[in-house]
């Protein structure tokens, strides 16, 4: 369910945020709360299907309002795309979690053990045409110590392949320093396997919308199969996201997929409470 917006059901806009009473916020609001730095971060993580070790974080954002209180990424994220915010948006996240994140993977597990953790950001369709993407990316990790292999940059299927040319050159830019690229939201986008295989994606997410119905449904069940598959076929590796239930995360075990994120879990956390709930995880 979407936060509650009280003063929304209303139909009362509050303090300039929303131009009219159906909740569009206003390109006024946005960039205020931006300067008044009203953005945070949470962290969901990624774990291993077969096992459930620690594989890493994915960062999302989150605005409080001083008095609408949380406002939902699916409602800022497009406001913030169409009036050229959102790049100042994506660099108050990086900031954020790479700071957090340097501050803490080193502890989140014993090199001994196999790959890294990773953090996972996701990445506007707007800003794959900006060309300081590559430069800004570069520099806040070099300023964060992080390199850049422990990033994986999240790119939703309809974004990455609008133009197929512009993003090949682009995601190869970023490949070649050294950034993991993920297909987020995959199965719901139109891209053709012949896109999939050009662009350089490191790992695709099987979209929520299928995971969730798993148990439920055998069609469902039918297209995460194949979804593995694919992305085993061509090299990458399949994280399924939406996973709530034991009995979903059992069956993408069966089919081998690599990777699990969802409520059953973790929820999103803030900083301080995903390194409680990883102190929990590893100790189990
Ligand atoms: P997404 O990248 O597909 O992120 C997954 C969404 O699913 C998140 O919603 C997450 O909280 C939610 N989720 C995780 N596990 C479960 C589960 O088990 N069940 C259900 N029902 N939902 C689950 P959230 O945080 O509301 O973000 C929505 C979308 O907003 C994200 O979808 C992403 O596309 C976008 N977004 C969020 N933060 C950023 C950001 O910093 N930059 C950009 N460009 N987009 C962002
Ligand atoms: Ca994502
Ligand atoms: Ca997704
Ligand atoms: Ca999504």
């Amino acid at each position: 369910a979407m936060a509650e917006l009280p003063a929304l059901a209303r139909g009362n806009p509050i303090d300039g945020a929303y131009s009219r009473p159906t909740g569009e916020i206003s390109a006024e609001a946005m960039s205020r709360a931006l300067e008044d730095r009203q953005f945070s971060v949470v962290y969901q993580p990624k774990v291993v299907c077969d096992g459930g070790m620690l594989a890493g974080f994915e960062v999302l954002a989150r605005w409080h309002h001083p008095t609408l209180g949380e406002i939902p990424p699916d409602r800022f994220i497009a406001v913030a795309e169409r009036h050229d915010l959102i790049d100042e948006l994506t660099a108050q996240v990086l900031d954020q979690s790479l700071q957090w994140f340097a501050r803490h993977a080193p502890e989140s597990r014993p090199p001994a053990l196999g790959d890294p953790v990773t953090l996972s950001v996701n990445l506007s369709a707007r800003s794959l045409r900006s060309h300081q993407l590559v430069e800004t990316l570069t520099s806040r990790c070099q300023a964060h110590g992080v390199d850049p292999s422990r990033i994986v940059l999240e790119l939703t299927e309809t974004s990455a392949m609008e133009d197929p040319v512009a993003s090949l050159d682009m995601l190869t830019r970023l490949r070649m320093k050294g950034f993991n690229l993920s297909l987020d939201d995959f199965g719901t986008g139109y891209s053709s396997m012949l896109q999939l295989v050009r662009l350089p994606f490191s790992e695709i997410k099987i979209d929520k919308s299928f995971v969730m119905e798993a148990t439920r449904s055998g069609e469902a069940r039918s297209v995460i199969r194949s979804i593995v598959d694919l992305g085993h076929s061509l090299g990458l590796q399949v994280t399924a996201e939406g996973v709530e239930t034991a009995e979903t995360l059992h069956y993408l075990q069966d089919t081998r997929c690599d990777l699990a994120q969802g409520f059953h879990i973790a929820r999103p956390m803030p900083g301080e409470r995903a390194l409680l709930w990883l102190q929990r995880h590893t100790e189990k």
